[in-house]
């Protein structure tokens, strides 16, 4: 039993019964006509032979509930009644979309929305799969998953770390409460009379013909009387999802990295989309970071920098380490510890860049301030500002 037939032929008017009938009635009625039209009792007659055919067809779908329901969804789908459906094959009143177009989603140059003649696929797919419809093969037809966008805020040494996350992920699917058709639950879509389901319409202006989105139907091809009250027509819901993702050492504040493959799964075993995420990195109390690198500040004293010294540095997660400064060592001059900065693609790690600021005591006891002063007498000989005094008036 095809699509096709379901909206041909009107099994009710072959068995001379309402649509309201009853099993009993449907029984009685084809009782009536199969004995009728029976080919035992009708030799060599094949017209009444052919008429025998029609009236078991019609009684084999009318006698089981589920392909009855079927079948009268189907009807109602496509506007019940249209008279023309009747006559099997020839011209028919009404509609005369073609099944193609309706079902490739590719809209065959009618300007059919993208997506339209999907969904009218998936529809279809639901409503006859169990009946043998003859147009699944479009439907089927694999497809990307959607990409999908998230951010995440990551402590400072998650980020240089690495480290794996959970991202709950909101994207767009069809509402489960009405499957994607947009009609309340035990109700189904029409086709819209006004594109006859192609959701384009043609517009004349002048010589030439435009082929714009149909206005009744937006395009959709279909019209909801009943909205479903839980996606309010639109026939697409939201899900959530949580997945773990794992965020690669080393990245930065502001990058944004893709996740091959975590998007939205594909459907009809397309690839999955990707996954966008833009990450934000807290900042650390005591590292900085300067891209593969790591920095920090770090005070000395004026004898540890005038004398050399041997110094411990924090690092990040680890021990600290013993840094030499030589002697002679000017303020803000950095130092490079290699190998504990942040890690490399390529599994190896930056550096740890160390900068020394030479610390001014605040508060000196009389022994401190005697040693200073002592310290002063020795050193004092030509002024340190006496070169930059000069060269500000050369020119
Ligand atoms: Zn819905
Ligand atoms: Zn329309």
């Amino acid at each position: 039993m095809s699509t096709k037939d379901y909206l041909e032929k009107d099994y009710y008017a072959v068995l001379g019964v309402p649509k309201s009938a009853t099993g009993e009635d449907i029984k009685k009625a084809y009782r009536k006509l199969a004995r009728k039209y029976h080919p035992d009792a009708n030799q060599g007659d094949t017209q009444t032979e052919e008429k025998f055919k029609e009236v078991s067809e019609a009684y084999d779908v009318l006698s089981d509930t589920k392909r009855r329901k079927e079948y009268d969804e189907a009807r109602t789908l496509f506007g019940s009644g249209v008279g023309g459906y009747t006559g099997a094959g020839g011209q028919r009143g009404g509609f005369n979309f073609d099944f193609g177009d309706l079902f490739s989603g590719s809209g065959s140059g009618q300007g059919q929305q993208p997506g339209a003649g999907d969904r009218l696929g998936d529809l279809f797919g639901g409503l006859f799969n169990r009946g043998g419809g003859a147009t699944r093969t479009a439907t089927q037809r694999p497809r990307r998953g959607q990409d999908i966008e998230s951010e995440v805020t990551l402590s400072f040494s998650e980020a240089v770390d690495g480290t794996t996350v959970s991202l709950r992920l909101t994207s767009s699917s069809a509402c489960t409460a009405c499957g994607g058709t947009g009609a309340k639950a035990g109700t189904t879509p029409r086709v819209c009379p006004t594109c006859e389901g192609t959701g384009a319409a043609s517009r004349n202006l002048g010589n030439f013909a435009f082929s714009e989105p149909c206005r009744d139907c937006r395009g959709r091809g279909l019209l909801v009387d009943d909205p479903c009250p839980v996606c309010e027509g639109s026939g697409r819901g939201k899900s959530t999802r949580t997945i773990q993702a794992r965020i690669p050492a080393g990245v930065g504040d502001a990058q944004r990295i893709r996740l091959k493959g975590k998007g939205a799964p594909g459907e009809n075993g397309g690839p999955a989309g990707d996954l966008y995420v833009q990450v934000h990195v807290k900042p650390h109390a005591v590292f900085g970071r300067s891209g593969e690198n790591l920095t920090i500040n770090v005070p000395v004293t004026f004898p540890e920098a005038a004398l050399g010294a041997e110094i411990k540095v924090p690092t990040l997660r680890g021990m600290p380490v013993t840094l030499r400064i030589p002697e002679g060592t000017p303020n803000g001059r950095t130092f490079r510890v290699r190998g504990r900065g942040a890690a490399r693609k390529d599994g190896t790690k930056g550096d740890l860049l160390v900068t020394v600021q030479v610390a001014v005591p605040q508060d000196l006891d009389d022994k401190a301030r005697a040693a200073l002063e002592e310290f002063r007498n020795a050193t004092e000989g030509a002024d340190l500002r006496e070169e930059l005094i000069k060269q500000s008036r050369s020119e």
